[in-house]
């Protein structure tokens, strides 16, 4: 049955701490449950935030005259082994993304390994194609199940609906008129709501190893084949020491519970006082993230760039080839080290440990976060030309 809470804030449901009062909270346990709760707020013309592991959004600190809906499915299926090595898994949009992973990784399946620790659900993971140590989550999905708000009905969606790019999709796309222009009618959540997720994942104990600083930590070469578990192990290492993991007391909290299982909180809390060498809540891992994305540019964008900047080829929007280069580069190349606050004893400011991860560190309220993600963009503008955009969804709040 659907559970309504009482007196719960969007500073108690995001990995960054901040965000207002919501005036209805459910739970929904069954698939058509979810399905109802989204309807009943679309019908009542009601503000609408489907919400995961509220790690990739930013919302103001202002009351949400609306419904926040958390799937509370948790359930993993698992299909038969197919003669060309795969199987497929299908998981509820309300798992847990990194559990998700866990159990894959355990049954020797690869696919996912290298998206380990990244906080949030399995629905979410597809509305911005997570991506992590040369791994993204579109390479593994085959389809969506989702409600369709707009024509009211259960869709499947398949790769060619689900338009994956660098850290978007369709379903993220759905949310705005143009990049950063949230669209009057599906924000904060997408038009379609995914229900469940379908992944083909091989049937193999080992996986490849897709990335510089990932082989670094394995003392192996990239391309190289590790067994999936000693992949997910030396990624979970390598995000500690960066402090891109959840602060896993988050789960200790009423407004959390049903949303990670029991034995892997008590997992993630035991990693984590091994990592930190303490009990109590890590700052660093107060954020969204990484709070922009790492900018494709053009021809001429490109050329303007210092000659010890990062490149990597990538795809512009419109198709045409374009340079990637990386977000933390520029920030701390323009002056914005770890750590860097707009004042001494502010309360919020960039994670010591990565400059790219904005961080509250215990008091902040979201213009905070905001006032600070405005002083990187800017001075990284002034200083290159180049305007980051910001990666988490932002409710309510101007950047
Ligand atoms: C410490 C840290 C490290 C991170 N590292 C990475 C990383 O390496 N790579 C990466 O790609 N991301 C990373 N992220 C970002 C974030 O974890 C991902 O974007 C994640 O997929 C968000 O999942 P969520 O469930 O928390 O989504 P939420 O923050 O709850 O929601 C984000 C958006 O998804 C929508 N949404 C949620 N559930 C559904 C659903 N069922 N159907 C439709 N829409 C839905 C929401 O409406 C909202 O618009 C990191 C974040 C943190 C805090």
């Amino acid at each position: 049955m659907t559970t309504a809470h009482s007196s719960t804030t969007f500073a108690d449901l995001t990995t960054i701490g901040v965000g207002g009062p919501i005036r209805t909270f459910l739970t929904p346990h069954t698939r058509d449950e979810v399905i109802a709760a989204v309807r009943e707020a679309d019908d009542a013309g009601v503000p609408l935030s489907v919400i995961g592991g509220g790690s990739n959004l930013l919302v103001s600190d202002d009351p949400f005259d609306g419904v926040v809906v958390r799937d509370a499915r948790q359930e993993i299926r698992f299909g038969d082994a197919q003669a060309d090595g795969t199987v497929s898994v299908s998981a509820d949009a309300g798992c847990n993304w990194d559990d998700f992973v866990a159990v894959t990784v355990s049954h020797g399946l690869e696919g996912v390994e290298g998206l380990s620790g990244i906080p949030g659900t399995v629905g979410a993971s597809v509305v911005q194609n997570i991506g992590a140590y040369g791994q993204e989550v579109a390479s593994s999905v085959t389809q969506v199940d989702a409600w369709d708000r707009q024509h009211t009905r259960i869709v499947t969606l398949d790769a060619e609906h689900l338009d994956f790019g660098y850290r978007t999709s369709a379903l993220k796309t759905s949310m705005y008129d143009a990049p950063a222009r949230p669209s009057s009618r599906f924000f904060p959540t997408p038009r379609f709501v995914v229900l469940s997720v379908t992944f083909r994942l091989r049937n193999s104990d080992e996986g490849t190893v897709g990335y510089g600083q990932l082989a670094k930590a394995l003392g192996v070469e990239v391309g190289d084949r590790m067994a999936v578990t000693a992949i997910r192990d030396a990624v979970l290492t390598v995000r500690a020491a960066k402090g891109m993991l959840e602060d896993a007391h988050r789960y200790r909290i009423p407004a959390m519970t049903g949303a990670k299982r029991d034995d892997t909180i008590a997992a993630a809390l035991h990693a984590q006082r091994e990592a930190t060498g303490t009990d109590s809540p890590d700052f660093n891992r107060h954020s969204c993230g990484s709070f922009f994305t790492n900018p494709i540019l053009d021809a001429a964008q490109a050329a303007a760039l210092p000659d010890d900047a990062p490149r990597f080829p990538a795809t512009l929007p419109s198709g045409e080839p374009g340079t990637k280069t990386s977000a933390a580069w520029l920030i701390d190349h323009a002056g914005f080290h770890k750590g860097y606050a707009i004042a001494d004893n502010a309360p919020a400011s960039l994670s010591t440990l990565h400059t790219l991860a904005l961080t509250n560190r215990g008091s902040a309220r979201a213009e905070d976060i905001a006032v600070l993600a405005r002083t990187v963009r800017d001075g990284v503008e002034h200083a290159y030309g180049i305007r980051l955009i910001p990666e988490p969804v932002i409710v309510g709040l101007e950047l």
